[in-house]
């Protein structure tokens, strides 16, 4: 099929013509990485001179020492309790980045014993997460690292695929963990249904301390007015008997400045104690000038859905620009559907199977860099070799609706190369 009226062929002409105009024009557009714009830093440019000449935390700690609570100072833990369902006394807040402490959390519980388990997970048998695709490629970099086996999951419109989560898990030992990012999930933007948290906090496990890695990176990054909750997983576990099953992880890197923020994790009392007593080795205690900054700038939770706001108006208009590019130069065409995400960083688009490398390459010898196709899936492998992730945060508006035609194009011209190559040959 081709697009209003017009033959395969022709279509494909048109795109070859249109191809060889883009490279002409030299362009050098970045949509591989979810980094903010430089304006949406600018509006946390007060960090820059809080604490200002103030040192002391609102319960009388010195930021500027050694000591004071290992979790964290209270009163940041106070401000994001509520945003990531954690109550305050089992939320740490850490170090600048969530992936750092996702990292410990697998590094601790391979060379220590978490609660629960019978011993340390590298002395076991075999080591498996499951990976509900698509995905985050740095969960699975992070898996692939420490030789722990990756097990692909589909996902649904109401996150992974339960009753396939279910059989496995039941089933197999050897899977210690699964990779969630509950809300507005990278690379999709799919919202956990209350369901699919209650089906993951209930289900039984053959492994008795199976973990969700609850990655709720985007828990505030709201991109319309329906501003999606999700169930609240340490309740959902507690309830179903199983309290120390959830990690939950959250950070600032996008409410503020990306790498330049506060990291958090939260759990059972259990487990926030096993991470803390493994963390006293490595660290005598966090950055606390930054979280008193971090505070003082965001004030409240208020102050957070205010911030979040702001970012929103900045956000919510390109991700508006690829929908309707997308729309207007493949609506129809049979050659690409798209997510469209009420929330967080990335717009997944399929292409035909068999197809988004080829579109990667094509993409990036006319200058637009994508994320590399497979990065979705574990091990670097999309077995359809059709999804394509798109970062529409970091370019000016001109610059991304010229990058997304441009990938347009590419779509049109191997997508139609494809659909006439049986044909040829
Ligand atoms: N989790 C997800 C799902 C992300 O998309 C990102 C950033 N792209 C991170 C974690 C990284 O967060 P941090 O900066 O806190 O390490």
């Amino acid at each position: 099929m081709a697009s209003r009226g017009v033959s395969i062929d022709e279509d494909l002409e048109s795109a070859r013509h249109d191809y060889e105009a883009l490279v002409r024009q030299g362009v050098s557009l970045d949509l591989t990485r979810g980094k903010l714009d430089p304006l949406q830093l600018d509006l946390s440019g007060d960090l820059l001179a809080l604490p200002g000449d103030r040192y002391l935390s609102a319960d009388g700690v010195d930021c500027r020492n050694y000591g004071g609570p290992p979790q964290g100072l209270r009163e940041l833990r106070e401000i994001f309790s509520g945003l990531l369902q954690v109550p305050v006394d089992q939320l740490v807040a850490s170090g600048n980045s969530s992936l750092e402490l996702m990292h410990d959390c697998v590094v601790h519980a391979l060379l220590g014993t978490v609660p629960g388990a019978k011993g340390r997970w590298v002395d076991e048998e075999r080591v498996a997460f499951l990976c509900p695709v698509p995905g985050y490629d740095r969960h699975f970099s992070l898996t692939e690292r420490f030789g722990i086996e990756m097990i692909s999951v589909p996902m649904t419109p109401e996150g992974p695929d339960m009753d396939m989560v279910e059989r496995l898990v039941a089933a197999d030992a050897g899977i210690k963990g699964i990779w969630c990012v509950p809300k507005y999930s990278n690379p999709d933007g799919t919202c956990y249904s209350d369901e699919t948290v209650r089906r993951l906090a209930a289900m039984p496990a053959a492994a008795p301390d199976f973990r969700i890695f609850w990655d709720n990176a985007y828990a505030a990054h709201h991109l319309t007015d329906d501003e999606i909750e999700i169930a609240d997983v340490l309740a959902a576990c507690a309830d179903a008997g199983h309290p120390d099953r959830a990690f939950v992880f959250g950070s600032t890197s996008k409410v503020t400045w990306a790498g330049a923020g506060v990291a958090f994790f939260g759990s059972s009392a259990a487990n926030v104690s096993w991470l803390l007593g493994h963390s006293a080795k490595r660290s005598i205690g966090p950055d606390k000038v930054n979280q008193l900054r971090h505070a003082l700038f965001l004030r409240d939770a208020e102050g957070v859905r205010a911030q979040m706001r702001r970012q929103r108006e900045l956000l919510a208009p390109k991700f508006e620009a690829v929908d309707r590019i997308l729309t207007e130069r493949l609506g129809g065409t049979g050659l690409a559907t798209w997510s469209a995400p009420k929330g967080g960083y990335f717009i997944a688009l399929n292409v035909p199977d068999g197809c988004a490398r080829e579109v990667v390459r094509r993409a990036a010898e006319a200058g637009i860099a994508l994320t590399k196709a497979g990065a979705t899936h574990p091990y670097g492998d999309d077995p359809r070799d059709r999804t394509i992730r798109i970062a529409p945060s970091y370019p000016g508006l001109a610059e991304l609706e010229q990058a997304i035609e441009g990938l347009a194009v590419c779509v049109r011209l191997v997508g139609h190369e494809r659909e006439l190559a049986p044909a040829a040959s």
